[in-house]
């Protein structure tokens, strides 16, 4: 990730993936032009960097200059196209193509139209190496077209954001959720997770999600999602991943504003710790730690069969089926710690004592990161 000015920018398009766009546009405008010797209209600033890249990959002999148009403020186009340098050469019957860094709503391409109107060239083609199809808002036609890329602004190779970036050699996406912070709460059934949640997401703004609670709802409600879970969870084994990421995704859906949300009982296994990954990249965000409840098995026992008394929870009266699900947590979840570490965000804390120094103790580490 990088920061230019007040923003966070992330990584697009990767300098191979330019160079190849660029490799393709070559050979399909070689190939339509023969022997013709063009005229590359580079249009500055952006373009600066694929025209140099562009002619020196051209095989055949060709010509080059550029225009500059001033076509946008900040992060938005603006209406208000600046003609800054125009056309300094004579270029009747000649054969020329433009070449745009990008084309956006368009609005550029309409002024390079409007100049070109009194020109009498033989041919007026236009490439452009990356090519917005959801903001682009004109008729003119795109002959040659590098990347098509989702409307978002972007920065790198050429193109800026005031004036930073041009110099970089890949292409950066803005992150459009700026800050959030997510936590996961790991650790063994009865390790407290759910009442240290309880504490810290008033403390730090965060949603919490426990997949536990939204399985519970779903089966008090009787919902299909309910019942297809409840065989699974009466023996104290896991629901199918598959089943329980849809429904995670769809809880964090729910939150699109969230400040952050704190994971309980998630993810168990390491296909979800994937998916958990995969979802945090799509809303431009991370898990910024696991922080683990580490807690003797004995008293997890002990705190389970006493929630029991009172919780309904069937999976907690029965010393058998707690003792299930301890087995489930050692076998097929405890690994997802690994996951974690191994991009060093695994933090552990003492989960014993009372209820206040373990809140403070996770508070510290929060606090920390
Ligand atoms: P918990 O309230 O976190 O102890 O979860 C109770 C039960 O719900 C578990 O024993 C599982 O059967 C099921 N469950 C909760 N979260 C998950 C998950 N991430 N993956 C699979 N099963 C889950």
């Amino acid at each position: 990730m990088i920061k230019l000015h007040d923003k966070y920018f992330k990584p697009f398009i990767s300098a191979g993936e330019i160079e190849a766009a660029i490799d393709k546009m070559v050979v399909e405008i070689a190939n339509d032009l023969g022997d013709e010797i063009p005229v590359f209209i580079g249009i500055l600033n952006g373009s600066f960097m694929l025209t140099s890249d562009f002619v020196k990959k051209y095989p055949k002999p060709c010509e080059v200059t550029f225009i500059k148009l001033a076509s946008y403020e900040g992060v938005k186009s603006s209406d208000d196209i600046q003609r800054l340098i125009g056309l300094t050469q004579d270029l009747t019957g000649r054969t020329v193509i433009i070449l745009e860094d990008i084309i956006d709503t368009g609005k550029t391409l309409a002024e390079v139209n409007r100049i070109f109107e009194n020109e009498k060239v033989k041919t007026l083609k236009i490439a452009t190496l990356f090519y917005k199809p959801e903001a682009y808002k004109k008729d003119f036609k795109l002959h040659y077209i590098g990347i098509e890329i989702p409307n978002k602004f972007i920065v790198g190779y050429g193109l800026d954001y005031d004036n930073l970036g041009r110099d970089l050699p890949e292409v950066y996406q803005i992150k459009e959720t700026q800050h959030m912070t997510n936590i996961v709460l790991f650790g063994p059934p009865g390790a407290g997770k759910g009442t240290q949640a309880n504490f810290l997401k008033e403390k730090y703004n965060l949603v919490h999600i426990s997949t536990g609670d939204v399985f519970r709802y779903n089966m008090k409600n009787d919902t299909a999602l309910g019942m297809l879970a409840k065989s699974y969870i009466e023996k104290g084994a896991l629901v199918p991943d598959q089943v329980t990421i849809d429904m995670l995704n769809a809880e964090v859906e729910k939150n699109a504003d969230a400040n952050g949300f704190i994971f309980d009982g998630f993810p168990r296994t390491t296909a979800q710790a994937e998916a958990l990954n995969k979802l945090m990249d799509s809303k431009d965000s991370q898990i910024n730690a696991m922080i683990a409840l580490e807690v003797e098995d004995e008293v997890l026992v002990e705190r389970l069969l006493k929630r029991g008394e009172t919780s309904g929870r069937a999976d907690d009266a029965d010393e058998s089926i707690i003792r299930n699900r301890l087995k489930v947590y050692y076998d097929e979840t405890a690994v997802v710690s690994d996951f974690y570490s191994a991009q060093n965000k695994f933090i552990a804390v003492n989960g014993e004592g009372t209820i206040e120094d373990i809140t403070e103790r996770l508070s510290k580490v929060i606090d920390s990161l």
